[in-house]
């Protein structure tokens, strides 16, 4: 048996995708977190792509990026959200990085002269990485999540590790929770096991018995229906948990409480169990559902249709709003069909306007449509990345008229290309990867708006970019209104603008949405919450 003090605690998934995988690991997570246990969790993406970096928002929602740079599964944003620690390249893997090493390690002559195979040499590429974390010494328990659904062919390496880690580690050092979906059938007003039957089943063939059931349902699990589960799938009654349908992922990790997950897991791993200390959560949820007032904040984007792909800056809201004890009620404004027309019709309502992160063309008149009406007329205006960079461009057009400044990623001819390619990006060709990417140091300006609002002169924040603020334009942008308020010390890289005769007009080339958490909820993200109270009070 291997030599371990680190426990890890394995999630499938099983019957239906979307299940909320990685909201029943982070919230799992949390429950054991605060009883004093150092917890991480990881993902294992099943598909070819070496990272989600190169994936359309449309096939994969938001892609995460970490402190050191690792673009990843937006599941990782609510492990850090959740945990209030940050995750790392080691926290998500996918089978085209597995393969990538492992050949990379046959051309190097590795395996001296053996056949590569599926099995032992990818398995063993997999057990090393899910045990990367626990050898760091950094942590009592991991949780390794386990993508897609059980039975897929691309899982089938991801299982047959885990039932070896298994077999390894001892039923005491790991143990597997299957997340699965009970449907209930409105016809036969009945909820329905035989689908959570099949799935574990399907398990088991390739040798893993789940441990624990987390049960996802729209109706109360009776107990006739926890015992026929229990006794068709090997585990024992109090294993199997039922997860209900939530108002908020915020509350799962109390709904896991009282199901007593935290417990069964505990005691498998023969581990002390102790009152979990929530307080602070409990705080932050409390609020979240008292709100004293709201307030409608414009999202302005150009993927606003799908759920996940601004998920960072949706959960960014939340948090600062229940700090602020607001309810923001966030309006999707698809940037595509914005124009000079229709801008004040749909803003002028408004109590504040983000305007998003992306890439190309499509959209970008309508975001800076939108960003002339919010600048002109002092609505709270936060630009992140992209929505930074058609800032600048407005700023301009409209009071430098410089008619046809652009990005050079929008028009390589532009005649004032005011955002243009990094230095540093003009001899890339490889798209995976490339981009500047992770944490940087940003000094900002003295006396500043961002320097009152984070209150500190350095600060570090995650980038994902390669067009950056022509410093050719800073001065004549800054003596026209616009200040530079945030610059990277070694490259003089632009990171903030701002306009101080505005009430709140911030321009952010970092992603402050990847840090906010429910610990934490971003400092950017609180006084624009507050700065939109203030806008809708004064309008009053
Ligand atoms: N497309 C822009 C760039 O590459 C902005 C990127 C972003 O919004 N993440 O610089």
């Amino acid at each position: 048996m291997t030599n371990t003090t680190t426990k890890y605690i394995f999630v499938t998934g099983g019957v239906s995708s979307s299940l909320g995988k990685g909201i029943i690991a982070a919230s799992l997570a949390k429950l054991l977190q605060s009883q004093g246990y150092r917890t991480t969790i990881q993902k294992l993406d099943p598909y070819i792509n070496i990272d989600p970096g190169t994936l359309n928002p449309y096939e994969h929602g938001e892609c995460y990026v970490t402190d050191d740079g690792a673009e990843t599964d937006l599941d990782l944003g609510h492990y850090e959200r959740f945990l209030n620690v940050p995750t790392s390249q080691a926290n998500n893997v996918t089978t085209g990085r597995i393969y990538q090493s492992v050949i990379d390690k046959e051309r190097r002559g590795e395996f001296l002269g053996k056949t590569v195979q599926v099995i032992p040499h990818i398995t063993d590429e997999i057990k090393h990485r899910i045990q990367i974390l626990g050898k760091s010494g950094e942590y009592d328990i991991i949780l390794t999540e386990i993508g897609g659904t059980v039975g897929d062919i691309e899982s089938l390496p991801y299982v047959e590790a885990v039932r070896q880690l298994k077999w390894e580690l001892g039923n005491e050092n790991a143990l597997v929770i299957h997340l699965t979906l009970i449907p209930y059938l409105s016809a036969a007003g009945e909820l329905k096991t035989k689908p959570t039957q099949h799935s574990v089943k399907t398990l088991m063939e390739s040798g893993v018995q789940a441990d624990i059931l987390v049960c996802r349902t729209e109706h109360e699990l009776n107990d006739g229906i926890r015992t026929k589960l229990a006794r068709f799938c090997n585990v024992k009654k109090e294993s199997v948990i039922q997860s209900i349908d939530a108002s908020t992922i915020y509350d799962v990790p109390n709904m896991m409480l009282e199901e007593g997950l935290d417990k069964v897991v505990l005691n498998q791993l023969q581990l002390e169990a102790h009152t979990p200390d929530l307080t602070s959560w409990n705080n932050f949820t409390e609020k979240l559902k008292n709100p004293k007032s709201d307030i409608v904040i414009g999202l302005i984007g150009k993927y606003v249709e799908l759920q996940d792909s601004y998920k960072s800056i949706l959960e960014a809201f939340i948090h600062a709003g229940a700090a602020n004890e607001v309810r923001v009620k966030v309006v999707s404004i698809h940037s595509e069909f914005l124009d000079a027309q229709n801008v004040k019709l749909k803003i002028e309502n408004l109590d504040g306007v983000l305007v998003a992160p992306g890439f190309g063309e499509r959209g970008i008149e309508g975001k800076i449509e939108a960003i002339r009406y919010v600048r002109e007329h002092n609505i709270p205006f936060f630009g992140i990345c992209l929505g930074m960079q058609m800032a600048v461009i407005e700023f301009s057009r409209n009071v430098l008229n410089l008619h046809k400044a652009n990005s050079s990623e929008m028009d390589e001819l532009t005649p004032f290309p005011v955002i243009d390619l990094m230095e540093a990006q003009k001899l890339i060709t490889k798209k995976g990867g490339t981009m500047r990417l992770g944490s940087w140091e940003c000094n900002l300006l003295e006396n500043s708006k961002v320097a009152t609002i984070y209150n500190k002169n350095i600060i570090h924040e995650r980038h994902r970019h390669r067009y950056e603020f022509n410093n050719d334009f800073k001065d004549q942008i800054e003596n026209s209104g616009m200040l530079s308020s945030g610059c990277n010390p070694q490259t003089g890289l632009v990171e903030i603008v701002e306009i101080p005769s505005h009430p709140w007009f911030i321009g952010v080339q970092y992603h402050p949405e990847y840090k906010s958490t429910v610990a934490n909820p971003h400092p950017l993200f609180l006084s624009f919450i507050k700065a939109a109270l203030k806008y809708k009070t004064n309008k009053q």
